[in-house]
């Protein structure tokens, strides 16, 4: 006997959200997914609607959200740094206001709250790899600090929350996730090469490319969620769930390249500021406590990703007013 439950998924249109909504209808549970679409979307969440088990809510979480459930995986926060820069007031507000609201209805209804907290708590890194125990190097006034302070605030909200409320909290430091289902216009690395690639546009790599990231599939990733989400109720984290293989972007536009078989060329744009150097997450705790580790390689995952945006791009007719997908 399975034990359903009624389950609050806020940013349940994006792309991590729209497959978390999948996993959890797969194990018929309830689902309710908040979002107000400021950067996913409903064609993400179109194949569940259909669902009698599935529920979707046009919301703002930075205003209060009143609904009885049982879980609550809090996700709602661009999560793209060309999109949570657009508009870097509401990015703290989403991810401040939002928790806030969200830990009040965690509280009113005693549901046990998720958070997706991310890498970028540790900032620019002086520790590699990182473990959870790592106090972070965040610049608070910076083009990011508006999602890094606002994660660093919202892990505070939860924790406080937990010690003074009691609440059941998990807190997940999720490190760069990519898959199917990530906007054509994302602007994160992995659907900019991919695009670009397939366009037969150059790849912009930003500095000299040797800056690292660790990319975790999106499979795997809702798989440690769900995994943390089930952990005793005494286990809040945080926990860092991303994948240890460690590339640079080099490395990464070279791949792409290669298993898209594309001609682009590589051109080099100016870096960001504060964008980090290296990044790689330190899974042991992941290991022990859930029993997770990635299963998907990088290639596979690409191979999978480069499969689905091929399709995106083979559909242009019938999505031609958004100028971004024409290629070519
Ligand atoms: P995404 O931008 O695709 O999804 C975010 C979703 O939240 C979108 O559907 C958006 O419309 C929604 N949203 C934004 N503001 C909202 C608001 N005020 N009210 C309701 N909904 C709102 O990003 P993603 O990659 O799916 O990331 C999901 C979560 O995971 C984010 O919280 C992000 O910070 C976290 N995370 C993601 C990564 C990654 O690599 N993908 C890494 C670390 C952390
Ligand atoms: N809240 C909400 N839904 C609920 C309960 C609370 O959105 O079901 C919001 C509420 O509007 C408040 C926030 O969550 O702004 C924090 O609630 P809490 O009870 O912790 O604090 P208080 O209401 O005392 O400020
Ligand atoms: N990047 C790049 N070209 C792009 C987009 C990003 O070289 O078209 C770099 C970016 O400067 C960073 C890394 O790729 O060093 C990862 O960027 P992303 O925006 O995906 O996520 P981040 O981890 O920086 O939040």
């Amino acid at each position: 006997m399975y034990d359903k439950k009624r389950i609050l998924v806020t940013g349940g249109a994006g792309f991590i959200g729209s497959h978390l909504c999948r996993r959890l209808l797969k194990a018929k549970h309830e689902v309710v997914c908040v979002d107000n679409y400021f950067t996913g979307s409903r064609s993400n969440i179109s194949s569940l609607m259909p669902d009698p088990l599935f529920e979707a809510i046009r919301h703002d979480i930075t205003s209060p959200l009143h609904l009885e459930v049982d879980e609550i995986y809090n996700l709602a926060c661009p999560a793209s740094p060309v999109h949570y820069q657009a508009d870097p007031v509401q990015t703290t507000k989403v991810s401040v206001q939002g928790a806030i609201n969200m830990l009040g209805l965690a509280k009113r209804h005693k549901a046990k709250i998720l958070q997706a907290s991310t890498s970028e708590v540790y900032g620019d890194p002086e520790m590699h790899p990182q473990p959870e125990s790592y106090l972070g190097r965040v610049n608070p006034i910076g083009p990011r600090a508006c999602y890094d302070e606002g994660k660093r605030c919202a892990e505070t909200l939860f924790f406080d929350y937990h010690r003074q409320h009691q609440l059941v909290i998990k807190v997940a430091r999720i490190f760069n996730t990519y898959g199917p289902g990530m906007r054509v216009d994302d602007g994160r690395v992995v659907s900019n090469f991919i695009v670009q690639a397939l366009g037969g546009k150059p790849i912009t790599i930003y500095g000299d490319g040797s800056q690292t990231r660790s990319f975790c599939y999106v499979d795997d990733l809702v798989d440690g969620l769900i995994r943390l989400m089930g952990t005793p109720d005494h286990e809040a984290g945080p926990i860092n769930l991303g994948n240890p293989g460690e590339f640079t972007m080099l490395e990464l536009a070279e791949l792409v390249i290669r298993l898209t078989g594309s001609r682009s060329r590589i051109e080099f744009r100016p870096l960001p500021q504060d964008d980090p150097t290296r990044r790689r997450p330190d899974i042991t705790r992941a290991r022990v406590s859930l029993g997770w580790e990635p299963r998907v390689n990088l290639t596979d995952g690409l191979k999978d990703t480069i499969a689905w945006f091929r399709r995106q791009i083979d559909q242009r007719p019938v999505r031609i007013v958004e100028p971004v997908l024409a290629f070519g």
